[in-house]
Formats: C-alpha cells, sequence, structure tokens
C-alpha cells in the first residue's frame, strides 16, 4: 500500500496511523493542507474492506475539506480521520478516548468533528484526551437547545443555496410554487423540506427508510416517489440529500430538473459527469460550496457562539454560488471545475 505514490496523495502535509493495543483503535488521520489554518474535519468510523480502501477514502475526504473550507471563507485547512471499524460493534469508549489521544498527538494540525460512524457524545468523549475538537456546543448553546450537530446549518446553507440558483435561472428567489424533488430526508434532507416548505415550494420525496418518507409527507404535503424515479421527476430542483455518485452516466440524460442542488457529498460520479451536466444545460450547484453550512457552524460553536453571525455566514454560500454559476456560464466549463479553480487561488494563494 503505497502512500506518497497513491493516486489521491494529493501532497498531503501529514498521514499518520495509529495502533492502540488497548483498545484495539485502528485509525488513520490525513492534514491535507494547513496553508489557511489546522486541517478541520470529521471521524469517519466504517468497516472498511481493506486497510487501503481506509486509506484512499481519508486522503480524498480530507481534500475535498481543504476546497471546501477555502470556498466557505474560513480561516482553516482540510483534514479527515478515519477508524477502522464497525460503530455498531466495535465502537467503545476506550477506543474513542484513543481516538481522541491520537488527534492530541499531531499538536493541533488536525482538528476533530462527528461524521459518519461517529456522534457529538464520541467527540465529547474524545475531548477529555484532546482540546483540538470542532464543534461541541457550551453549555449556554446546550441550554438554547443546540446540541453541536451540523445539520440544521447545513440544511439552512443548502436551502440558501437553492436560492440562489432558482434566482440565476429564473431571475427571482420567490420559491413559492416552486417543485423541488428530494432524494433522502435525513438530518439535512428533512430540515431541508421543511425551509422549502414554508417558503411555499411543492415537495416530492423518496428515502429508503418510509417513516423519513411518512413524516414529509405528513409535515409538508409532500409526494412519494419510488427510489429510481426521483432523479428523473419533472421538477424545477432536483436536491440529491442522500447519496453520493447520484449524477452519473445512466442518470443525468434522466434529470429534467433545471437545477441540481442538494447537500450530498461526491454527487457526480466521475469529472466527466460534470461535463455531461454542462452539456445537457443543467445548473449544478457543486456539493462541497452548497454544503459547507455545517462546517461553517463548526466553525462558530463553542463560547460566544452567535445565531445572527452564522446566519450571516451561511448566506455568503448563496453569493459564492452566484459567481461559481456566471463563470460557468461565461467560460463553458463545469460548475465543478470553476469551483476548484476559486479553491486553489485561495488556499494556495
Ligand atoms: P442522514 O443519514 O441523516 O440522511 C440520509 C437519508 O438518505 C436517510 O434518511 C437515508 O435513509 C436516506 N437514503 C439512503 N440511501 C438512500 C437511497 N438510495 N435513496 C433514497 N434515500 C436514501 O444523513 P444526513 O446527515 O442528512 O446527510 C445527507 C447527505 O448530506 C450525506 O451525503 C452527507 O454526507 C451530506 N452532508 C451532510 C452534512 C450534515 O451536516 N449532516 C454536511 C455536509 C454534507
Amino acid at each position: 500500500m503505497s502512500v506518497f505514490s497513491h493516486p489521491e496523495f494529493d501532497a498531503h502535509e501529514h498521514v499518520a496511523f495509529h495502533h492502540d493495543a488497548g483498545s484495539g483503535l485502528r485509525a488513520i488521520i490525513a492534514v491535507h493542507n494547513t496553508r489557511l489554518g489546522c486541517g478541520l474535519g470529521g471521524c469517519r468510523m466504517f468497516p472498511y474492506a481493506s486497510d487501503a480502501d481506509a486509506l484512499t477514502d481519508v486522503l480524498r475526504l480530507s481534500r475535498g475539506m481543504t476546497y471546501k473550507a477555502a470556498l466557505a471563507g474560513l480561516p482553516q485547512g482540510g483534514g479527515k480521520s478515519v477508524i477502522l471499524g464497525d460503530p455498531r460493534r466495535d465502537k467503545t469508549p476506550e477506543l474513542i478516548r484513543a481516538m481522541g489521544r491520537f488527534v492530541e498527538s499531531l499538536g493541533g494540525a488536525y482538528v476533530v468533528a462527528e461524521d459518519s460512524g461517529t456522534s457529538v457524545p464520541d467527540i465529547r468523549l474524545m475531548a477529555e484526551e484532546t482540546r483540538h475538537v470542532g464543534g461541541l456546543a457550551d453549555e449556554k448553546s446546550i441550554a438554547a437547545g443546540r446540541t453541536g450537530d451540523p445539520s440544521p446549518a447545513t440544511a439552512l446553507g443548502t436551502f440558501i443555496g437553492i436560492q440562489a440558483a432558482v434566482r440565476f435561472i429564473l431571475g427571482h428567489d420567490d420559491l413559492r410554487g416552486l417543485n423541488v424533488a428530494i432524494q433522502g430526508v435525513g438530518n439535512v434532507g428533512y430540515r431541508l423540506a421543511k425551509h422549502l416548505h414554508e417558503a411555499g415550494a411543492n415537495l416530492w420525496v423518496t428515502d429508503i427508510h418510509a417513516p423519513a418518507v411518512e413524516r414529509a409527507v405528513a409535515e409538508f404535503g409532500a409526494k412519494p416517489v419510488a427510489m429510481d424515479e426521483i432523479h428523473a421527476l419533472d421538477v424545477d430542483v432536483f436536491a440529491p440529500c442522500a447519496l453520493g455518485a447520484i449524477l452519473n452516466e445512466r442518470t443525468i440524460p434522466q434529470i429534467r430538473a433545471r437545477v441540481i442542488a442538494g447537500a450530498s457529498n461526491n454527487q457526480l460520479a466521475t469529472p466527466a459527469d460534470g461535463l455531461r451536466v454542462l452539456d445537457r444545460g443543467l445548473l449544478y450547484a457543486p456539493d462541497y460550496v452548497i454544503n459547507a453550512g455545517g462546517i461553517i457552524d463548526i466553525h462558530y460553536e463553542g463560547p460566544g457562539y452567535d445565531e445572527a453571525v452564522v446566519h450571516a455566514h451561511l448566506q455568503r454560500i448563496g453569493s459564492t454560488l452566484t459567481t461559481i454559476f456566471e463563470r460557468s456560464k461565461a467560460e463553458k466549463r463545469p460548475t465543478g471545475v470553476i469551483a476548484d479553480a476559486m479553491a486553489e487561488a485561495i488556499f494556495r494563494a
């Protein structure tokens, strides 16, 4: 298993491997770039099929965090960590504590937050071993009803991004009567549906988890749709909020929405799919730009958290997307390519 010559290596500053015999922890921390600040990123726990898969995942994800933080206007770099194991079976307090000590050993180059397979309580436990944690609400915030879950901010940022995309296409940001198809009504998708419903949009939803669909139907009058039909509906906006790689060779020709704007990570299956989207004349909001609300929220979390400041920062997602859309149109290049170039100009300056 190579590291320096790995296809995803991309000049990472640190790649650290750790085994803790006492707890059985096996983990990797990758810090891509700290030019703008420490490498902030979630800790994913997943039963990887191989060590090589875990390394590929952590390198790809930490690089993505550098781009996301730069375009979100945060004084932060990109990092990520993975724990090799099944969170349902292998997670123990000892293992999480050992992860906290591993984070501490990097001396602040990496700041850990939650990701799939880890939760806010896990990060709180790590915080007993390291100062370098993000996204933990303090007592005042907890009393105000916040937990440090980034999903509400991600959903609001995605809503702001949809408004920007609709304004770009239709010239106004009144969402009344707008038809939106949401794939996945989980933590983010459900809250996005609420914002859209309150703004007067009509909703179509799907989810592999039937109660999630039933809740959106009951609360927002959403119409349930079969899972393999959601992307092909004749609506204004398709909002992927479930899995990655939904925009691919098979689905792109079937999409009828003019706007693709949702919170899922890694929506394009391959870079070629960015070109396919452009060639079809669809407006795609790059995933890491529109879903940056969570990392913005994590940045401000802690003593002195001010919701108004966070919301003002989230609004910048809309203006960044508008710039990307304008440049994509003028330069006839995919929005994702424009976003990458803009991010690189910031973190490599
Ligand atoms: P979640 O697990 O709470 O919700 C995802 C939902 O999608 C679930 O309800 C799940 O049942 C459903 N789903 C899974 N596979 C599906 C399929 N094939 N078809 C339809 N529905 C399916 O996750 P989340 O936190 O809401 O995140 C959603 C997406 O947004 C993920 O891609 C995540 O990486 C990304 N994201 C989330 C955040 C955040 O703050 N939570 C931040 C940035 C990006």
